[in-house]
């Protein structure tokens, strides 16, 4: 639990208070539906209660507890002669290894027919880097573990050969390493650092997409390592020839090596994951419960493990067992919330207003250029953001076919992959919507 109260403190407030405040506090656990947090010294408690305490029910209400309490206690424990106010304020060492994500390991990666191939390259990369396949491109969906798989290699090189150099850094970071390295004249500093490494972990390469100098930069670094027989592991939500705007010198390196995919895993890669992840948390939960949360989040492995977090959290926060009905009622705030979240005329107001149309020239017969296309993308966000079936979505709109909103969509989604100012319509509609 205080480690989702943690991530959620985390997104809400900056490093330094972060690293000042929370990082010392230990959970001492649930007694009687009330959270005990131990906190190094009186002072730090009260701190805490005066500027955080808000903060720490939310998150608290955000998995699922009816009445948020918390209590703090002040735990001397471990040395606290640490002055609290000395907190670090740089990012941590640059060690490499510390960029990998303990967790993410090959052990505490199920394997199922949606990533075997993925799983078998990573392992066959891991064994013998540079020899196997170089580069690795691993592509899939968003939450379907390509960084997991990317980090066990990390973790499994680290171990195996303990004097290779390995470099994870996801493609934002690569990119904005290189803005300030450019601006702050460290180019060669920055070129050593990249071209020096034995294992190269680059994480979502598609966003190099339309940055030039990044690609540029990047190609540079690919070639130094290739021709070094050193290995490089990409990964992407979508397949090279799919990332518009790429080089066509460094698409074709991207498919030098092998390219393997990771599709959405099937129920009982689900539920098996399910069991690892309470497993590793030391849980024992009901084989059914597992299932029925596996039943309900089916595309995304993140929110798959979300949602027993938030099954967790309910019951413990609420002193009950874990249960299916308590799952049930754990999760159907959260599925019942994205529901309410927008009604269909909520983005029927924001199209229209985003155009400059009215919302009855929207939902009317109107077949002029200039209404068409925002309608169809008034039938693609309804459903993108509702729960509205096409049917529905059809009627909503003056009754019209289901197959013909079916078709819309079709044609949004075609539009969004082409045409990036389609993308920042989208993006502009659903910033409107708030
Ligand atoms: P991606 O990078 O593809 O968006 P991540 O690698 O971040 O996805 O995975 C999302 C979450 O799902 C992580 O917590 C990861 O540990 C978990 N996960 C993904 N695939 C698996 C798997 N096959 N077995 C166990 N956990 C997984
Ligand atoms: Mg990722």
């Amino acid at each position: 639990i205080w480690q989702n109260v943690l991530d959620y403190v985390r997104q809400n407030i900056n490093d330094v208070e972060y690293h000042t405040w929370f990082e010392k506090i230990r959970p001492l656990g649930v007694h009687g539906g009330v959270l005990e947090l131990g906190v190094p010294t009186s002072f730090a408690g009260e701190w805490i209660k005066k500027h955080y305490a808000e903060l720490i029910q939310e998150a608290l209400t955000r998995l699922g507890a009816q009445t948020p309490r918390f209590e703090l206690k002040v735990v001397p424990g471990n040395p606290v002669q640490e002055d609290i106010f000395s907190a670090p304020v740089q990012a941590p060492a640059p060690d490499p290894r510390s960029r990998l994500n303990p967790k993410y390991t090959f052990e505490n990666f199920v394997v199922g027919q949606n990533n075997r191939l993925a799983h078998a390259a990573a392992m066959a990369v891991a064994e013998s880097p540079g020899k196997a396949y170089n580069p690795l491109f691993i592509y899939g969906g968003v939450g379907l573990g390509k960084t997991h798989l990317m980090h066990a290699v990390g973790h499994s090189v680290a171990a195996r050969f303990p004097s290779l150099r390995i470099e994870y850094v996801s493609t934002e970071t690569f990119t904005n390493e290189l803005i300030n390295a450019i601006r702050e004249d460290r180019m060669t500093e920055f070129r050593e650092r990249y071209r020096s490494v034995d294992l190269l972990l680059v994480d979502d390469i598609q966003f190099v997409a339309g940055k030039e100098r990044t690609q540029e930069e990047f190609f540079h670094t690919f070639n130094a390592l290739y021709e070094a027989h050193k290995q490089i592991i990409l990964s992407s939500d979508r397949p090279p020839k799919d990332i518009l705007t790429l080089e066509a010198r460094l698409r074709s390196r991207f498919e030098w090596g092998l390219i393997t995919d990771i599709q959405p895993p099937e129920l009982e890669t689900r539920i098996a994951i399910l069991k690892m992840n309470s497993e590793y948390r030391s849980m024992r939960i009901p084989e059914e419960v597992l299932e029925y949360i596996a039943r309900q989040v089916t595309s995304n492995i993140r929110e798959l493990e979300g949602a027993l977090m938030r099954v967790i959290a309910y019951a413990s926060l609420n002193g009950v067992e874990i249960t299916k009905n308590v799952a049930a009622r754990a999760l159907s705030d959260v599925f019942t919330a994205r529901e309410t979240d927008f009604s269909p005329d909520d983005i029927l107001r924001a199209v229209a207003d985003h155009y400059g149309l009215r919302t009855d020239e929207l939902k009317g017969a109107g077949r002029r250029k200039e209404v068409v296309i925002p309608r169809q993308i008034a039938m693609f966000l309804i459903r993108e953001l509702t729960q509205s079936s096409l049917p529905e979505i059809g009627q909503f709109f003056d009754g019209r076919d289901h197959t013909t909103v079916l078709y819309a969509i079709q044609k949004v989604q075609e539009l969004a992959d082409s045409d990036p100012s389609i993308q920042q319509t989208l993006r502009s509609i659903k910033e409107r919507l708030g």
